[in-house]
């Protein structure tokens, strides 16, 4: 694959800014070979400057391709792998280093998040490979659903695992995502808790979806028995990604769904915070 293939900018100015095909001028073929060797990945975009993907200010790139269809997904342009732009390592190690003095000065670094990453595990190990090279902290945010395919040494070049739980029981986890089994994810989990390996835990709080005390309960106890969950991201659902659904026209199930109120986002950060979590 040429770079010069790639005429749209990498870069983004928010991950719900629509990208839709962009790799599917590279042959099946190739791209199955890309994703078995890691040496090029498929990307929705990077974007700068963010402070709400891990610590201090972060470069955000959006991987394509996910296995789950959560209900609340505002980035469904990123489920198919040919919507990303084809993106070698070294491609991804140049637009590092442009930015790697910065993000060290604002205490960030690299978050990869997506899609689910995981879905181009060895294309992402490879690009955290490189930053830790660079001295850039690195963060991953994923399903989890893929980590076992993660070795140990790949997990030693992650510094923060950002991990987002859709439903603790299996049939919560089929309702919000369609996938019943979440055993790999819960698996996951407590392998990074066996690694000493540190976490934040995300849950999207969608009322008349998530908003499930039970739910938030079994999660919230489990979180806290790993003891590696340094905090609690509770996200209150917002529909700016419905005009995604719309324009894809993926039928919509949220339509007239209004964000938590003030008191249901209370509750959820006291249940989490009733098993000793910290709660943002
Ligand atoms: S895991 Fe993330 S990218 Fe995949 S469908 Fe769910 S919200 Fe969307």
């Amino acid at each position: 694959m040429s770079e010069a293939a790639v005429d749209t900018p990498i870069e983004a100015a928010s991950p719900f800014e629509m990208r839709v095909g962009l790799g599917t001028h590279i042959p099946e073929l190739d791209v199955h070979a890309a994703l078995q060797s890691g040496d090029l990945g498929f990307l929705h975009s990077f974007t700068t400057g963010s402070c709400v993907d891990g610590p201090g200010v972060r470069l955000v790139a959006w991987t394509t391709s996910c296995m789950f269809r959560c209900q609340f997904c505002h980035n469904p342009d990123t489920w198919n792998l040919s919507n990303g732009m084809p993106v070698s390592v070294p491609m991804a190690v140049r637009e590092l280093q442009k930015y790697g003095n910065g993000l060290r000065v604002m205490g960030g670094g690299l978050t990869i998040s997506g899609g689910e990453p995981l879905m181009q595990y060895r294309f992402v190990s490879k690009v955290f490979a490189a930053a830790k090279q660079l001295d850039i902290h690195t963060a991953l945010q994923t399903n989890g659903f893929r980590g076992g395919k993660l070795s140990d040494p790949d997990l030693n070049d992650i510094d923060l695992i950002i991990l987002d739980m859709k439903g603790f029981t299996a049939a919560q986890h089929d309702r919000v995502t369609g996938i019943s089994d979440n055993a790999p994810v819960i698996e996951f989990c407590e392998r990074l808790s066996a690694l000493r390996r540190p976490m934040w835990l995300r849950y999207v709080l969608v009322p008349g979806l998530t908003d499930i005390d039970d739910e938030m309960a079994r999660m919230a106890r489990f979180a806290a028995s790993l003891n590696v969950v340094e905090r609690v991201e509770i996200l209150p659902f917002h529909q700016m990604g419905r005009y995604k659904w719309e324009k894809l026209a993926i039928p919509y199930k949220l339509n007239a769904t209004e964000p938590p109120s003030a008191k249901t986002v209370e509750r959820a950060h006291a249940i989490f915070a009733a098993e000793g979590l910290k709660v943002v």
